[in-house]
């Protein structure tokens, strides 16, 4: 497994990372157990979950549990900043909940810290200085070791640097976004600022929920008891449009002897800034094809043929 620092941090972590936001919905406990040892065992060490994650945070809970015995191996990045209940004090970027929500996710987590604390959502009714200032206590107490953030754009991502280095707090290191082949909004904005600033991304729906496993075929039936087998998720997918971009990749990959999965994968992990691709797993089939997955090595007339194929170049 390759592994690569994530962004200009001294944290390295590997070029596959699991999503784990099925634990607790998709995965019960056992599920969840038997998925992170393949992922332990292939050698995926970086682990994003989230409070947010399952009922009441059981993502944390289970994964908690299922690393147990391999945490000085991993690398636990988890989120706060979602709400966590109806009340104000349970969202945001607050001095107040972060205090709070660091404990909550350490007990679910059940370790005493927490490699990669990220802030899950943007908040513009907090100062970005409070939220630093708290999660730079939280860094020098010891109870988070690097600190990143989700969702944010290129002037909050300036903005946060400008906080760190005017106010010498801890630096946001990584920058986790929605980015794959097919949906591309983080590359004028987002991905320059990560670069210039030394930021790692984390692209998250890596394979666009599954649409970009190739298991969802043009004129095909759709398999059951998949995530987009059904519901409104499904219905924000799995369009003509993005169809017909996937059937295309599909076909485009295989020509070249290789599959959609490995295209969307080896694709990202090539992608300026990026430091590892955190996909979600249902099964241990899908974690032995991820972690082989980011071998190829695409030229630049193939990443120019993609571009074409997509309709994103003249
Ligand atoms: P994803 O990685 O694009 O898709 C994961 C799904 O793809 C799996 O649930 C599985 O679907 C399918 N899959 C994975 N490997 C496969 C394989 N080899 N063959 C066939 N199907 C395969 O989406 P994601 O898991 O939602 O996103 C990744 C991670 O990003 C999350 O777990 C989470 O940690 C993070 N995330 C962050 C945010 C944020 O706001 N920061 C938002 C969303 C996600 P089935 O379930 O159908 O088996």
């Amino acid at each position: 497994m390759e592994m690569r620092h994530l962004g200009n941090s001294g944290l390295e972590v590997s070029v596959i990372g699991l999503g784990c936001n099925n634990f607790g919905r998709r995965l019960d406990e056992k599920q969840t157990a038997t998925v992170v040892s393949a992922a332990v065992d292939a050698g995926i060490t970086l682990f994003d979950t989230a409070d947010l994650y399952g009922e009441n945070g059981t993502s944390e809970t289970y994964l908690g549990k299922a690393l147990k015995g391999h945490r000085d191996q991993v690398v636990i990045a988890t989120k706060f900043g979602g709400p966590m209940g109806q009340l104000p004090m349970q969202k945001g970027g607050s001095r107040q909940h972060i205090f709070q929500a660091v404990e909550d996710s350490l007990r679910r987590l059940n370790t005493d810290y927490i490699d990669l604390y990220q802030m899950h959502f943007p908040d513009l009714n907090t100062p970005l200085e409070e939220t630093m200032r708290a999660l730079d206590d939280l860094v020098r107490q010891g109870k988070v070791r690097y600190l990143g953030h989700s969702n944010f754009s290129g002037w909050m991502i300036a903005h946060a640097h400008h906080i760190a280095v005017r106010d010498a707090l801890t630096p946001f290191i990584s920058a986790q976004n929605h980015y794959h082949l097919l949906n591309r909004e983080v590359e004028p904005d987002v991905q320059p600022a990560c670069t210039k600033f030394g930021l790692g991304i984390l692209p998250y729906f890596p394979l666009a929920s599954g649409l970009l496993t190739g298991k969802y075929r043009k004129g095909q039936v759709h398999p059951e008891g998949t995530r987009l087998s059904s519901g409104p998720m499904a219905e924000r997918i799995l369009t003509d449009i993005n169809i017909d971009k996937a059937e295309s990749l599909f076909e485009w990959a295989e020509a070249r002897g290789h599959t959609l999965l490995e295209l969307a994968f080896s694709w990202l992990a090539q992608q300026p800034a990026v430091s590892s691709v955190i996909a979600g797993a249902t099964n241990t089939d899908q974690i032995s094809a991820n972690v082989n997955a980011a071998n190829w090595v695409l030229t630049s007339e193939e990443l120019e043929e993609i571009e074409k194929l997509l309709g994103n170049s003249s």
